[in-house]
C-alpha cells in the first residue's frame, strides 16, 4: 500500500535523534554487484562517439520511505530533505541535479524494511516507475549502507542518509554506469604487503604507470589504482593511510577523495572528469528518457520574506487555534514551520510541513512564549533557506472562540470527563454536512478520527474515551471551510 503524506507534526526528540546517527558499522558499505554494464563497456571503447555538452541536466528521483508493518521506523522528512541536499551539493560540479518526482512514498512492509537481496529485487519490481530513479529508504538494505540495481532502483539504509554521508551519491554513481575505483578487488582476500597481481579472475588490476588504465580497473583514467576493497579512514589529504603495491612493485595510497572509493565518508567529495562524462553519456543515451523535464524552477527566494500573522510579539488571548500565516516565497513548494520556546532553536518543540504558506496549531500551552521561524524549499532545491526569528505569547483562554459558518455553538460535556466515560459533542450546523472529527494528543499525534455525517440543525454526538488515557487532548472538527477545535480534559 502507498499512502501520501504531507502534513506531519514532529517531536524534537525525533528530529535529534536522525541528526545524531552516524554510518552504522555493521552495515557493509555498498552492496552493488551489477558489474560493468554492457553500456559502460560500450562507452569506454569510444568515449568520444557519445554526446558531450555542459547544460545541467535534471534527473528525478522517486522516493519511497519503508516502515515496519505497524507503520513505525520511517526515515523522517527532515533527515531526507537534509539528504537531498547533499546529494545536490554532491554531484553540483557533475551539473547533475536531481529533483524529487511526485509525492513522497510510504510503504508499510517489515520484509522490505529490513530485507535480503531476493526480497529487495521484489519491492523494487513492485513498486518501480520508468524513467525515474526509484529510490528505497528502508532500515536494513541486504546489510549493507546501499545498493543500486542498475536500471531497476536504489536502496539506501537510514543509517547511512546523514547530512555528512555520501552513501546516496555513491550510489547514484552505480545507477549511471560508475563502477568502484577498485573494480575487480570486491570480495577478493589479498595481503596488502604483497605486490597484487596482475589480474583478478578476467579483470585486470590497474597499474600505477598508467599504461593499462583505460582497460584495468573502473576503465577511467583519472582514476588512480585502489585496491581497497572495505571500509577505510584516510589521512588528511584524503588518501589511504595503507601502503598498496601494484603488479610491477610500485608503491602507492589510494585516493579516498573519490566517492566510487570505499573510503569513509569524511574523506570523499568528489567524480572525476572522466566519471562525470560517462554518468552524464549514459543519461543522454541509455537513460534518455529520464530527461524529460528540464524545466527547474528558479531560486527560492528569502529575501523579502514578510510574516503576517502572529504579528510581531504579539499577545494572543487564546493558546489552542493560532493561526501562522506568511506571504508566499517565490519559488518556494514547500515550507518547514519551527516552533519553540527557545530562541535559540536548538530543540524546536514543532516543526511542520506544509504545501501553503499557513498552518493552525492546536499544540500550544498557555501563557508562554513562543518562537517561531520559516524554511522554504521545493522538490529541486532542500538546502533550508531560513527565516528571521518572530516571538508572539499565549493567554490562558481554554476554549477557542473561533468558529467556522458552517458549524456553530460547540460545546462538550462533561469537560473534564472521566476516563471511560462518554462526552456529548453539541453544535448547530448551518447545513447538512460532512464532518471529519479527530481527537489529538498535545503533541499533534491522532488519537482516533471518525467521519460524520450531520445534517443541518441542532446535533448531539455521543463519544467514548475507553482506552484514552488522562490528559489534554484537542478535538477537531473539519468542515470544508475550516477546523474548529476545543480542548477536552480526560481525568482519571
Ligand atoms: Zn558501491
Amino acid at each position: 500500500m502507498m499512502k501520501k503524506t504531507f502534513l506531519l507534526p514532529f517531536l524534537a526528540g525525533l528530529f535529534a535523534l536522525n541528526l545524531s546517527f552516524a554510518q552504522n558499522p555493521s552495515l557493509g558499505p555498498c552492496g552493488t554487484t551489477d558489474g560493468k554494464s554492457d553500456w559502460l563497456i560500450a562507452y569506454q571503447s569510444h568515449p568520444q562517439g557519445f554526446p558531450r555538452d555542459a547544460d545541467t541536466l535534471y534527473v528525478p528521483i522517486t522516493i519511497y520511505i519503508v516502515g515496519t508493518d505497524a507503520g513505525t521506523g520511517y526515515f523522517s522528512l527532515t533527515s531526507l530533505y537534509r539528504a537531498f541536499c547533499t546529494l545536490n551539493k554532491d554531484y553540483e560540479y557533475s551539473a547533475i541535479q536531481f529533483y524529487l518526482e511526485g509525492d513522497i512514498n510510504y510503504i508499510n512492509n517489515s520484509t522490505y524494511y529490513d530485507h535480503n537481496f531476493q526480497q529487495g529485487g521484489q519491492m523494487m519490481q513492485n513498486y518501480r516507475v520508468d524513467a525515474t530513479v526509484n529510490c528505497y529508504i528502508v532500515s536494513n538494505p541486504a546489510d549493507n549502507c546501499g545498493y543500486s540495481s542498475y536500471n531497476n532502483g536504489i536502496a539506501l539504509a537510514k543509517s547511512c542518509m546523514g547530512q555528512n554521508d555520501h552513501t546516496w551519491a555513491h550510489e547514484l554513481g552505480h545507477y549511471l554506469s560508475l563502477p568502484h575505483t577498485f573494480y575487480g578487488w570486491e570480495g577478493y582476500d589479498h595481503d596488502y604487503s604483497q605486490p597484487a597481481p596482475s589480474q583478478i579472475d578476467n579483470d585486470w588490476v590497474e597499474r600505477v604507470d598508467g599504461n593499462n588504465c583505460d582497460f584495468a580497473a573502473d576503465g577511467f583514467c583519472d582514476t588512480p589504482p585502489d585496491y581497497l576493497n572495505y571500509r577505510w579512514p584516510c589521512d588528511g589529504n584524503d588518501f589511504s593511510t595503507l601502503k598498496q603495491i601494484d603488479p610491477n612493485g610500485e608503491e602507492f595510497y589510494s585516493d579516498g577523495s573519490l566517492f566510487m572509493s570505499y573510503s569513509n565518508d569524511n574523506c570523499t567529495s568528489r567524480f572525476s572528469e572522466e566519471q562525470i562524462q560517462a554518468m552524464r553519456a549514459n543519461l543522454w543515451t541509455e537513460k534518455l528518457e529520464y530527461l524529460y523535464n528540464q524545466d527547474a524552477p528558479g531560486p527560492v527566494d528569502m529575501t523579502n520574506f514578510t510574516a503576517l500573522t502572529p504579528a510581531q510579539e504579539e499577545f494572543l488571548p487564546t493558546f489552542n487555534n493560532v493561526h501562522f500565516e506568511w506571504e508566499p516565497v517565490p519559488n518556494a513548494t514547500i515550507y518547514s514551520l519551527e516552533i519553540t520556546t527557545l530562541q535559540s532553536f536548538v530543540v524546536p518543540i514543532f516543526r511542520y510541513y506544509l504545501s501553503e504558506p499557513n498552518f493552525t496549531s492546536f499544540d500550544l500551552d498557555p501563557t508562554r512564549k513562543y518562537y517561531w521561524r520559516v524554511s522554504a524549499f521545493n522538490n529541486y532545491e532542500s538546502c533550508p533557506l531560513t527565516s528571521e526569528i518572530f516571538s508572539f505569547e499565549t493567554g490562558d483562554v481554554l476554549n477557542s472562540t473561533a468558529e467556522t459558518d458552517l458549524i456553530k455553538g460547540i460545546s462538550l460535556s462533561p469537560n473534564p470527563v472521566a476516563a471511560g466515560s462518554e462526552v456529548l459533542l453539541n453544535f448547530q450546523a448551518t447545513e447538512n454536512l460532512d464532518l471529519e472529527c479527530t481527537l489529538l494528543s498535545p503533541a499533534g499525534a491522532v488519537i482516533w478520527q471518525k467521519n460524520i455525517p450531520a445534517a443541518r440543525g441542532q446535533q448531539q454526538i455521543l463519544f467514548q474515551t475507553d482506552g484514552i488515557p488522562a490528559g489534554l487532548y484537542f478535538l477537531q472538527l473539519h468542515t470544508s471551510n475550516g477546523i474548529v477545535s476545543r480542548k477536552l480534559v480526560v481525568g482519571r
